[in-house]
């Protein structure tokens, strides 16, 4: 591939490893015109599910909205790069499972609402606050006290 600081096209593999479980291999590279050091990610291209809206549309599934939706929940919280990523493949991993050609936007949020929750607690209430659209305090208070049950 093409180097991102100079284009050239004489890149060298400097290590090589598996990352998120196994589901990734991360590679750095060397560009041998200007020395510049990047990182690429190589996963396997899967066919997912689309994604049927709540108005009943369809959308094709949207690996870096779900990966944007995660990071906004995990805002500042002590989760890993790698926890994320590892994250998202469970996710597409549970959907691809299903054996739909389409699944409900309604069960996308609870697949990753359990991913979350397994994940980081602060972080699913906070996704899960947005996604539920608590209708009031007492629900939200009452989400809250059965994730301490749970402990
Ligand atoms: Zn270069």
């Amino acid at each position: 591939m093409y180097c991102p600081f100079c284009s050239a096209n004489d890149t060298k593999v400097i290590d090589s490893r598996l990352v998120a479980d196994g589901h990734q291999i991360r590679r750095r590279r060397q560009c041998l015109h200007c020395s510049e050091r990047f990182t690429t990610f190589e996963t396997a291209e899967l066919v997912m599910p689309r994604i049927i809206k709540r108005d009943g549309s369809r959308e094709p599934f949207n690996e870096d909205k779900l990966r944007n939706g995660l990071l906004r929940a995990l805002e500042k919280r002590p989760v890993s790069i790698e926890q994320t990523e590892a994250s998202i493949n469970h996710v597409m991993s549970k959907l691809r499972a299903t054996g739909e050609r389409e699944v409900s936007s309604e069960m996308l949020g609870n697949v990753i609402m359990e991913e979350l929750k397994k994940l980081d607690k602060v972080a699913y209430i906070r996704f899960a606050s947005v996604y539920r659209s608590f209708e009031d305090i007492r629900e939200f208070g009452e989400e809250i006290a059965r994730l301490g049950d749970s402990d």
